[in-house]
């Protein structure tokens, strides 16, 4: 008998439900195509939870997710929100399925398409052929690790803490993630850390030597964040496989992501637990919400990803992103990466440009 894939659907606040609702459609088309049974439930998180229960993450979602093969999810947050206690803020509900599924490891591609070169701020030259794999670990550091929290003083003033911390085993499983993903591609690693001033990240790099030593044929070299950030735009090309910690890699990813033209092409997969969750790397985007501008290609690249980690239906996966190269290739482009002489279409004509493709 066929296998049915659970998925629970998170699309979220902004522009959320709008990149879902096209990659679910595109889902949908793979499914029909191929014969796959996709067994979509779809459930609120985030600021649109926290209308209808207080909460952005209630108990019911998260068992959703739990039981589900992967999780697809939008993006959270919005401006409506921005007022509340951190402890009940729409992004609580990405910390919390990351946590409790789980997700160490983020694996964010930035990959330049050819067509789309110019669409960058960066010269063509600099960013034709970027391919880099950013490795953020997903569950510890600052974003986790305590004490934390703003604190009153005796003289009136205010103390704020947060924390970065990592185990070694924290340490070892990122890097053999990396050295993994390193294997299916060009085979290099670049741990990046601040070694010279945090102890935390010194024992970040002595533990990625440690780790290397399972790896002999993979390169691995070490580089400061501050130098990193800036050999990205620099010499991108450098880069293969980057790895780094929680604060570092939402930064540098954000940063490479830029490189390809615009944030809305970029997938991730969050991965370490039995289920996966597979996201567009942007945010709610709440200045376009509603306007059918948003650019649903990281979306439904996350899609690709899910087909590809989750299920490994690689072919599936392929098939996914050759339609939106081809999609690309024949000049349809969202708002965010228009140029002269293209055709304009929204989230929704983007979506069936795509599954047209398919
Ligand atoms: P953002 O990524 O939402 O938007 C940054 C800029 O990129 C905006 O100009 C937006 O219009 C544009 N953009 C983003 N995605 C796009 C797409 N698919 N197509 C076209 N343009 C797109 O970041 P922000 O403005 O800093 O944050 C907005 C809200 O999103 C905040 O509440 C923030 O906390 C939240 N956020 C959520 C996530 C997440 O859910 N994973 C990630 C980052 C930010």
């Amino acid at each position: 008998m066929a296998k049915n894939y659970k998925i629970a659907v998170l699309p979220g606040d902004g522009i959320g439900p709008e990149i879902v609702g096209e990659a679910v459609r595109v889902l949908k088309a793979i499914g029909k195509k191929n014969n796959i049974k996709f067994d979509l439930q779809e459930a609120l998180v985030g600021g649109a939870s926290i209308d209808k229960y207080g909460a952005p993450l209630t108990d019911e979602t998260l068992k959703l997710a739990k039981g589900s093969d992967a999780v697809l999810l939008g993006a959270v947050g919005g401006p409506k929100w921005e007022g509340l206690d951190y402890s009940i803020r729409p992004e609580r509900a990405l910390l919390a399925l990351r946590k409790e599924l789980g997700l160490f490891a983020n694996l964010r591609p930035a990959k330049i398409y050819p067509v789309l070169s110019d669409a960058s701020t960066l010269k063509k030259e600099i960013i034709d052929g970027v391919d880099i794999m950013v490795i953020r670990e997903l569950t510890g550091g600052l974003y986790f690790g305590t004490p934390k929290g703003v604190t009153k003083l005796p003289d009136g003033t205010e103390r704020g803490v947060n924390t970065m911390v990592y185990t070694t085993p924290e340490i070892e499983r990122i890097a053999r993630v990396a050295f993994d993903v390193a294997r299916k591609r060009r085979k290099k690693v670049t741990s990046v850390d601040k070694a010279n001033v945090l102890e935390t990240t010194e024992l970040w790099r002595k533990v990625v030597i440690k780790v290397h030593k399972d790896y002999q044929d993979i390169e691995l070299s070490h580089m400061y964040v501050d130098n990193c950030a800036m050999q990205l735009v620099r010499n991108p090309k450098q880069f293969d496989v980057i790895v780094t910690e929680n604060t570092f890699g939402d930064i540098l990813s954000d940063e490479a992501a830029m490189l390809t033209g615009s944030i809305g092409m970029l997938p991730s997969a969050s991965l370490g637990g039995k289920v996966g969750m597979y996201e567009p790397i942007h945010g709610s985007a709440p200045d376009i919400a509603g306007t059918d501008k948003a650019n649903p290609i990281a979306t439904i690249l996350s899609v690709a990803m899910m087909l590809r980690f989750s299920f490994d239906l690689t072919k599936e996966a392929d098939d996914v992103e050759r339609a939106v190269e081809s999609v690309l290739n024949k000049g349809y482009r969202t708002l965010d990466i228009n140029q002269p002489g293209m055709k304009l279409v929204g989230c929704k004509g983007m979506g069936e440009a795509i599954i047209g493709e398919l």
